[in-house]
């Protein structure tokens, strides 16, 4: 009988909130067993030889799009696969009734078995939902979602209630398949988040999560830009300007405060709403604020994110937009960078900027671009890297600390990592269903080698292994902070 089923060798571990320590680790029934100076390989089942390499906690990609615009199940197998090319080890998806997704309304009673029948055995990572509260009987669900379903988290789109704007003319009652999405509903969702989140707050943190953008000034900035001669991506810039996120974040905070909802502030794209959300995590010190950025608005442009294929919610904005997100970042200001990933075909974007579907995937750069721009260039510390990827988002979201760290009795969710290799993106060694990326071309030196998933090898050197192993993990779980 030998100790461990799997020791990891000879690597650097890099723990959040500690620092980084040469040792080996010993895993054992999915769990990390052993961090010691030396393990005698004899003791192991199997052994992986890190030297040269770091070991991270697998990515928390805490902002996913399971499902949006295909086969749930199929998109499960396909964009989790694409996870574990970048040591993304656990997904949490966004889930909503309405357009899109299982193009339904109903009660969750009846349609979350369903998204939960049709992600099992489908996914390669260990994955949880957030919930989208859309109808005014669905509020009365969140009680029942968080203490029997393990659904630790909710959403609001603040510029849902403007959707008779969209390009083809669908009303937003039609689109989101519900009568009274409008602030007063906001205001009871967060009342019902904040009640839940007192009576299970002990077990791990319950919050809602805001997409921040105004529904009735986009509509107004949309008919300027049309009269416009701007084009493509710079357009939709212009088109959905960071005031709109800025207003509706003011709007979002107050009712915060006033219903003193835990809360996290979705995708910051723009100095505009970052300097706003930064500004309201001071002032409102009593209230539970985490904020969030995605890859491609630390990443991109509209200059340098070529074609609409880049079109997304809210927008890929400036340089200086871009510049004033990493510097938010290196000052300890964002709590969470993840990939927003919405798996969206070439032709589902088109030709026509009003038309395209809005999204596309990114989680595989997700490790590889923080590396790259942050502890390359930027001299961000790999423990930061590991905080931003990984335990910060699996504490806003009730994982911690069975997942976003290495520690004894931890599952054991690895990314190994060679610092030094450097990789062209290309859409084929994103390992996705998507068939373009907007990330094409760019160079990044930081990829894993290995992937483990609960003390399993899932991914080395370029190949998946295995079978769909991936589990739902009900939040929340163990500590709160
Ligand atoms: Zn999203």
């Amino acid at each position: 009988m030998k100790n461990y089923d799997l020791a990891v060798l000879n690597g650097i571990v890099v723990i959040p909130y500690v620092g980084q320590a040469r040792c080996d680790v010993g895993i054992r029934g999915g769990r990390i067993a052993a961090l010691v100076d030396r393990i005698d390989p004899a003791q192991a089942e199997d052994v992986i030889d890190a030297n040269g390499k770091v070991i991270m906690p697998g990515a928390v990609d805490s902002h996913f799009h399971l499902g949006i615009y295909r086969s749930l199940s199929e998109d499960a197998e396909s964009e989790t696969r694409s996870a574990l090319v970048g040591g993304v080890t656990t997904v949490i998806s966004y889930f909503r009734t309405g357009r899109h997704y299982l193009n339904k309304s109903g009660p969750y009673r009846e349609i979350f078995p369903e998204v939960l029948a049709a992600t099992d055995g489908h996914a390669y990572t260990d994955y949880g939902y957030h919930i989208a509260i859309m109808t005014a009987d669905q509020l009365e669900e969140v009680d029942w979602l968080v203490a029997d379903q393990g659904v630790g988290s909710f959403k609001y789109y603040m510029f849902y209630k403007g959707l008779n704007l969209t390009a083809d003319s669908t009303r937003g009652s039609e689109y989101i398949m519900s009568d009274t999405y409008d602030l007063g509903h906001l205001y009871l969702l967060m009342e019902k988040v904040a009640d839940v989140a007192q009576r299970y707050g002990t077990k791990g943190r319950v919050s809602l999560s805001l997409h921040c953008e105004h529904a009735e000034l986009i509509r107004v900035f949309i008919e300027r830009v049309q009269r416009s001669t701007f084009k493509g991506l710079e357009a939709y810039h212009h088109a959905r300007p960071p005031l709109t996120e800025r207003l509706s974040m003011a709007e979002a905070v107050l009712l915060a405060d006033s219903t003193r909802c835990p809360i996290n502030l979705l995708h910051l794209s723009s100095r505009e709403a970052v300097e706003a959300a930064v500004d309201a995590k001071h002032r409102y010190r009593h209230l539970d604020i985490r904020l969030e950025t995605t890859l491609h608005h630390l990443a991109l442009t509209y200059a340098t994110a070529k074609g609409i294929g880049g079109k997304v919610n809210p927008p890929i904005r400036t340089e200086d937009d871009r510049n004033a997100l990493w510097n938010a970042v290196m000052a300890g200001e964002i709590d969470t960078v993840v990939s927003d990933h919405a798996c969206c075909f070439e032709e589902q974007k088109g030709e026509d900027l009003w038309k395209a579907l809005p999204g596309f995937g990114g989680t595989a750069l997700l490790y590889p671009y923080l590396l790259s721009e942050g502890f390359h260039i930027r001299r961000l510390p790999l423990m930061r890297v590991a905080e931003l990827a990984s335990a910060n988002s699996a504490r806003a979201f009730g994982l911690y600390p069975r997942k976003g760290t290495i520690a004894i009795g931890s599952d054991a969710d690895l990314a190994i990592i060679d610092l030094e290799r450097e990789v062209t993106v290309t859409p084929e060694v994103l390992l996705s269903a998507q068939d373009f990326t907007p990330f094409e071309g760019m160079r990044l030196r930081g990829w894993p080698t290995h992937t483990i998933l609960r003390g399993c090898l899932v991914y080395a050197e370029g190949e998946v292994l295995g079978k769909p192993d991936g589990r739902f993990i009900p939040r929340p779980v163990g500590l709160h902070f």
